[in-house]
Order: structure tokens, then C-alpha cells, then sequence
């Protein structure tokens, strides 16, 4: 476990911890670099009004990266998230880059950064605005109060296990293998976010057939025992891809393993309205984390300002609660987000067909004005 290398100190006259931290600034591709500049405008307001320094670092991943170096996270990119506090990254790729018979592609880099530090949970909030319900596919009563936080295990079970094909071609396997102390650590991560919530936890397995998820469930109900103030409940991932569209506002919490969560999040993520407004947070064992939109890089709007800037910001305030343990700014960008849409301002992708919108710059301004 590595030790955190922000510095914070108590201002005696104005009553606030301040802090010093280092971020790695990893913009990518596509409307990479137009989303990060508005995250990173944000922080420096959260900076100027609470009194910290974020030093950022910037460092190159996905296909900018192949076509500077050769390689899609360099090693001098991965020795600057090795000195920074937390990663902030916003979307790699590109048709200039999807040839998919090539060996090296811009989606390698974010497999070597979750490898590389041991990023085993990955979180995705998907909350329903209620202005932009009618932006999703069900009903809007269906929609309201929608809050989930996904929780996903992320770098075990069938993604990583033993695969193999065999040289014909006729016959392939993959092993969905789970250890005990691999499904712990991630139940941790989700039974602590379930307190800090409404304190419900929904766990997601397929333990009516399949052995690893028996051991899924059995590890479940065990640390299950150090949370006894949480409501747990129990669902097969086929009733629960039912249940998240007849009843999604019933969930608080969900906890699944790679593949079913990977499957599960992106189910939920068409309830936001938009791809353009869920962040996430990778998490391991310590206070370091990687923060990032679940969009891509969006060639098609790329360099037009269409592009919502929402997910990238609110990765920005992910990284602000988990990374920085900074609370309160993290709930003041998430509320100016909020009152943004309230106040009517739509981009491109949620705003009405024909209606007018903002740019990805105007957005992040008013998101700015709401924090002085
Ligand atoms: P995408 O998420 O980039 O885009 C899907 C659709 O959503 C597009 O119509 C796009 O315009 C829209 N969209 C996405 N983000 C938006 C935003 N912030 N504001 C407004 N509209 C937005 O997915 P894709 O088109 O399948 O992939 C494009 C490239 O991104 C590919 O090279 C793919 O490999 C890559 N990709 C990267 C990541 C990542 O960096 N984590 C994730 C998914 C896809």
C-alpha cells in the first residue's frame, strides 16, 4: 500500500484543512482534451475558493501517445501517475487508430494503468436528472429518484482468467475463476460506500449455476457480518438486468463481479440520459485512484465544442471525495453540475432536437459561476 503524497495543513484564521496534491493529467484523444480543460478550470476554481494547490502533471496515453512514442502508455507517462496522488484521464481512440488487426492500440494504455496499480474497483454512479428523464427510453415515473452506485470488480474473474483456443479454431474457453480475498476487498469498497449511502447493497452473482459465484456469494455474506447496519440483498444477473429497468429506483448500491458488472453498468448507463454525464473512479487498496468518463473520445463531435463536459467533471469531483478525502469540494461541484441543469443549460447531446445548447467551454463556465 502506498502512502498518499498530498500535504495538508489547518489554516488556524480560516478554520479548513488545505491541501497540496499532484495529479497526472492524461487527456488522450478525440474530445479528450476539450472535456479536461473544463474539469481542470473547475478544479482550480475549487482551488481559489478552498484554498488548495493541485499541481497538475500532464503525460500522454492513447493514440497520441502510439503516434509520439510508439507505445499507448509510455513509461515516462506511467513514472508520472507513479508521482501524482491520482489520475485523471479523460478518452482514448480513433478510427486513425482501430485497425483491429494492429498490436498496438490506444486501448492497451488502460489496461497497463488498472494492471499497474492494482486498480480492483471500479465505481460508476448513473443518477437520473429529472430534467433529462425524457432523454432515457422508459417512462419518466420510472425514472425518478434513480441513484445507483455500481460497483464492479476489475481485474479478476473471467476477463483475467486462463483462456485458451485451440489451433483449428473449433473449440475455446475462458475460466471465470474468483479467490476469496479478491471478492473481500472489493465487498469492502462496496459495503463502505453502501453506509455513506442510503444502505442498501444489491450483490450480483450467478450462484444457481456457476461455482465461482457460490464462492461469491458465500464471501459475500461474510463481510457482510462487519456491516450489519447495511440491507443486503442478493440477485441473479439475469432477474437483476430485469429489474434495473421495472424497478431501477429501487437499487442503492450494486456490487458484481467483471463481467456481469461491466454488462450491468451499461445497461443502467442509458437512465442518465446521456453517455456524456457518467464518471467513474477506479480504486485499489489505498487513496490513489484513476478518474474517468465511461465515454470514449467521441470522433464524431470532436473539435466542433459539442461535447458535455458533466462526466469529466464529475470524475474530477470522484477524484476530489475518494483520492483527496476533499468531501465538502467534491459535493459543491457535483451541486453546481446540478443547478447548471436546473437552471436550463443543455449541450448538444441532452438539450431538446432543435432547441438551442451551450458549448462544451459555456457549460464548464456556468458550472464555474455556480462555485463563487
Ligand atoms: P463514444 O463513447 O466515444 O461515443 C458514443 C456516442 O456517444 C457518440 O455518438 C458520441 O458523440 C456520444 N458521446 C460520447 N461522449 C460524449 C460527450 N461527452 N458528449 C456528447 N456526446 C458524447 O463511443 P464509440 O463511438 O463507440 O467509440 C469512439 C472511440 O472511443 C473508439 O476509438 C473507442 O475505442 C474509444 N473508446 C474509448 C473509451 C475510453 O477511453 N475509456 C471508452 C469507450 C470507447
Amino acid at each position: 500500500m502506498r502512502a498518499p503524497l498530498f500535504v495538508v495543513f489547518f489554516d488556524i484564521e480560516r478554520k479548513h484543512f488545505h491541501m497540496k496534491a499532484t495529479i497526472a493529467i492524461l487527456s488522450g484523444d478525440g474530445i479528450g482534451p476539450e472535456v479536461m480543460k473544463q474539469a481542470l478550470a473547475v478544479l482550480d476554481k475549487v482551488a481559489a475558493r478552498y484554498g488548495h494547490e493541485f499541481a497538475y502533471q500532464e503525460a500522454l496515453i492513447g493514440g497520441i501517445a502510439i503516434d509520439k512514442t510508439g507505445d499507448p502508455f509510455p513509461a515516462e507517462s506511467e513514472r508520472v501517475c507513479e508521482q501524482s496522488d491520482a489520475i485523471l484521464l479523460a478518452a482514448v481512440g480513433g478510427p486513425k487508430w482501430s485497425d483491429p488487426t494492429a498490436s498496438v492500440r490506444p486501448e492497451q494504455g488502460l489496461l497497463r494503468i488498472r494492471q499497474h496499480f492494482g486498480l480492483f474497483a471500479n465505481l460508476r454512479p448513473v443518477k437520473t436528472h429529472p430534467a433529462l428523464a425524457s432523454h432515457a427510453p422508459l417512462r419518466p415515473e420510472l425514472l425518478e429518484g434513480v441513484d445507483i452506485l455500481f460497483v464492479r470488480e476489475l481485474t479478476g474473474g473471467v476477463y483475467f482468467g486462463q483462456r485458451q483456443e485451440q489451433g483449428d479454431g473449433g473449440e475455446a474457453y475462458d475460466t471465470m475463476l474468483y479467490t476469496t480475498p479478491e471478492v473481500e476487498r472489493v465487498a469492502h469498497v462496496a459495503f463502505r460506500a453502501a453506509q455513506g449511502r442510503r444502505k442498501k447493497l444489491t450483490s450480483v452473482d450467478k450462484a444457481n449455476v456457476l461455482s465461482s459465484m457460490r464462492l461469491w456469494r458465500r464471501t459475500v455474506m461474510k463481510v457482510y457480518e462487519d456491516y450489519s447496519d447495511v440491507e443486503l440483498e442478493h440477485l441473479l444477473v439475469d432477474a437483476c438486468t430485469m429489474h434495473l429497468l421495472t424497478r431501477p429506483s429501487s437499487f442503492d448500491v450494486v456490487l458484481a463481479g467483471n463481467m456481469f458488472g461491466d454488462i450491468l453498468s451499461d445497461e443502467a448507463s442509458v437512465l442518465a440520459g446521456s453517455l456524456g454525464m457518467l464518471p467513474s473512479a477506479s480504486l485499489g487498496s489505498d487513496t490513489f485512484g484513476l478518474y474517468e468518463p465511461v465515454h470514449g473520445s467521441a470522433p464524431d463531435i470532436a473539435g466542433q465544442g459539442k461535447a458535455n463536459p458533466i462526466a469529466m467533471i464529475l470524475s474530477a469531483a470522484m477524484m476530489l471525495r475518494y483520492s483527496l478525502r476533499l468531501e465538502e469540494e467534491a459535493c459543491a461541484v457535483e451541486s453546481a453540475v446540478e443547478q447548471v441543469l436546473d437552471d436550463g443549460a443543455r449541450t448538444a447531446d441532452i438539450a431538446p432536437r432543435g432547441d438551442a445548447y451551450v458549448s462544451t467551454e459555456e457549460f464548464g463556465q456556468a458550472v464555474i459561476a455556480k462555485l463563487s
